[in-house]
């Protein structure tokens, strides 16, 4: 059974990955949330928990490797694989591309799961998926924390993630925050942490 939302809303909350307020974002516009799934995976037993539910998730799929993207989804990936009991590897960018470096390799013919902290527009993600095929591995699911996308972003793989979590933004004309007074603040100020 899958956790319940408002349970993991809490823990987000409560480790203050899930912020409430008045945030500028990077892309410029505002919103009345900010996650930062790092900071909830600082914890041992969080990393663990939701690790296992993407672990669980797969447990049947026959796994034989596990890749993320660097950095956001290499701790998660690690204790993902590390509940899998495979191997774990990871693909970073260098230059406009993701690759892989340190000697890593995806070996033809095995099954892949990507694993993912946080997916937005699922671009790192989409990265990696093409590494798995060029490697003649093949894809098995992809698996993630939380879908920012609304719903929007889907890979042609069984996929989980443990939470949807819906995006609300604003363009600073728009925004009902800044209509009502308050100015919004960047995200990682002094005083957020
Ligand atoms: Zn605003």
């Amino acid at each position: 059974m899958k956790l319940p939302k408002e349970e993991i809303l809490e823990i987000f909350r409560q480790t203050n990955a899930l912020l409430e307020g008045h945030f500028l974002l990077t892309s410029g516009l505002h919103s009345p949330n900010y996650f930062q799934c790092a900071k909830v995976l600082q914890y041992p037993k969080y990393l663990h928990l939701f690790a296992g539910e993407i672990a669980k998730h797969f447990e049947y799929s026959d796994i034989e490797l596990v890749i993320s993207p660097a950095v956001g989804g290499i701790v998660v990936g690690t204790e993902v694989g590390r509940v899998l009991g495979v191997r774990t590897i990871f693909g970073e960018r260098e230059g406009t591309d993701i690759k892989l470096r340190r000697g890593f390799e995806i070996k033809k013919g095995e099954r892949v799961l990507v694993v993912e902290d946080v997916v937005t527009t699922g671009g790192s993600v989409k990265e990696i998926v093409q590494l798995v095929h060029a490697g003649g591995a093949r894809l098995a699911g992809v698996g993630y924390i939380v879908d920012r996308s609304n719903g929007k972003v889907q890979f042609d793989a069984k996929t989980f993630p443990v939470l949807t979590l819906a995006v609300t933004t604003y363009t600073p004309e728009q925004c009902p925050l800044c209509a009502s007074g308050s100015a919004a603040i960047k995200p990682g100020s002094r005083g957020l942490q």
